[in-house]
């Protein structure tokens, strides 16, 4: 098989992974010769270095054949769909060529399982290898680790990314039995331990000023949402344990998107990505301000309000707290004032030193008034009671979403 078709079969198979902001758009081609660019078919998406930059990559899978049948994946071993595999030259090759192109900044390469998970993971390390050692590569390796490869070929493709990840894929053992039979949550979580350890001997190393050695510094992990029954407070709570316990930059969630010749126990549908959006806002809330995730979702409140965002639905969940003063407000206080951002909570901190804060120093710093104005007490505001009420602010909603109802036959 030509280079060009393998690429076109695993640049496809691969964009069902989260970690690329560009993995859902829309196909759009010009290889009819109409037009300029294209969306699909090269494999390159975009993704965010640990320093925050944007950069592109090649994002591939190394094969699409695979021993594991997990049923929401197009890759399974039961999926009727074109296979193919690159050697680990081929994806060397292709790296250095649209590097130097300038089409790319760096690698992202996943695999399916073929073998076993040794040795599929020798053949990701060695691509990883061959660019760094053999040809000097300078640029972005982000590489999906098997959680049931040997903790020594793990750690070596730490060596040699800056970024490596092992996907969770569900929240709980119950929903993997169902849904990826052969993947275990225990040794996921022991390979994802490993990796922290290692994390954490590279980041000492370095503080000692060892700025040579060359280690990823984070991994991540995704899971996909929408696939079973899990609630939102499941893949939550998973999360709030995996930033606590394993050192996670970040938690991708994924909606389930069905798949051609899908499995007869998944839904026919995919869930509204309001969810999807919905939960990062939620992983937002855990990691930035504060917020335990038991006070987000909970027995209660199992899932998020798809009306509402979630700050937004815990501040009207919590009406006695407001409104509050924002002179005399605490930091966390101000923090959890829907509409306030953390760069505005800082300013307005600064302003409240030296003067009374008017709604109109908040229009200046770009805060959304209709927004925040039911929570806040500033010199020339105070908001009336009635305003908090949930009703006024679900009337003002264009579009009522109902979560779940997708899952009539669920397990649990
Ligand atoms: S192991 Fe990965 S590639 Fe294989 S079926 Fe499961 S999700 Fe798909």
């Amino acid at each position: 098989m030509e280079l060009q078709q393998k690429l076109a079969i695993l640049a496809d198979a691969a964009k069902y992974d989260a970690s690329c902001a560009s993995s859902g758009a829309n196909r759009r081609d010009s290889s009819n010769g109409k037009g300029v660019g294209s969306t699909g078919g090269a494999g390159i998406c975009h993704s965010y270095a640990p320093d925050g930059r944007c950069i592109s990559l090649l994002k591939v899978l190394l094969t699409n054949r695979c021993l594991y049948d997990c049923h929401y994946c197009i890759n399974r071993r039961s999926s009727n769909v074109r296979r193919a595999a690159f050697t680990a030259e081929e994806v060397v090759k292709l790296t250095l060529d649209f590097y130097k192109r300038n089409y790319i900044e760096g690698l992202f390469l996943s695999s399916g399982i073929i073998r076993s998970a040794d040795y599929t993971m020798e053949r990701v390390v060695e691509v990883a290898r061959t660019l760094r050692e053999v040809h000097d590569f300078r640029g972005y390796i982000h590489l999906k680790t098997i959680p049931e490869a040997s903790p020594e070929l793990i750690e070596q493709a730490a060596k040699y990314a800056d970024r490596i990840s092992i996907n969770l894929e569900l929240p709980t053992q119950q929903s993997l039995d169902r849904l990826a039979p052969e993947k275990n949550f225990v040794r996921t979580k022991q390979a994802m331990g490993r990796i922290r350890v290692k994390l954490e001997d590279a980041a000492d190393r370095r503080k000692t000023g060892d700025k040579k050695l060359r280690h990823a510094t984070g991994q991540s992990t995704q899971v996909i949402v929408g696939a079973d029954a899990s609630t939102d407070a499941d893949f939550l709570n998973r999360s709030e344990e995996l930033y606590a316990s394993y050192r996670m930059s970040r938690v991708y969630y994924s909606a389930f998107s069905p798949i051609t010749e899908p499995s007869s126990i998944l839904p026919l549908s995919a869930p509204p990505l309001i969810r999807e959006h919905r939960l990062y806002q939620a992983d937002w809330l855990m990691r930035f301000y504060g917020f335990q995730t038991s006070e987000i979702v909970n027995e209660k409140h199992p899932n998020l309000d798809l009306r509402l965002d979630p700050k937004l639905a815990w501040a009207l969940r919590q009406r006695h707290e407001f409104p509050i003063d924002l002179h005399t407000a605490t930091r966390d206080q101000l923090l959890r004032v829907p509409g306030l951002g953390v760069r505005n909570v800082d300013r307005i901190i600064r302003i409240r030193r030296h003067t009374r804060i008017r709604l109109e120093d908040l229009a200046r710093l770009r805060v959304s008034l209709p927004k925040v104005r039911p929570f806040i007490i500033t010199a020339d505001h105070r908001p009336r009671l009635e305003e908090l009420d949930i009703d006024r602010f679900y009337a003002r909603l264009p579009i009522q979403h109902e979560q779940l109802e997708l899952f009539p036959h669920a397990l649990r």
